[in-house]
């Protein structure tokens, strides 16, 4: 179980399995080709952190 580092609150990624007092972190996605993503807490609406992938086309998924 991953813990929000700011108010120490269950997260968790993607769809495993969870208690239900644990909420999935909120994912935003900007762009169309290098994708850009952005996790923040549930909870508190910290950021946890950024991510981003060369997307569409040339990967083949949105
Ligand atoms: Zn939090």
């Amino acid at each position: 179980m991953a813990k929000c580092p700011h108010c120490k609150k269950p997260v968790r990624l993607g769809k495993e399995a969870a208690p239900s007092d644990s909420q999935p972190v909120r994912k935003e996605v900007a762009g169309t080709v290098k994708k850009e993503v952005m996790y923040s807490c549930p909870h508190c609406d910290c950021v946890l952190g950024f991510s981003f992938f060369i997307g569409g086309v040339l990967m083949g998924r949105p």
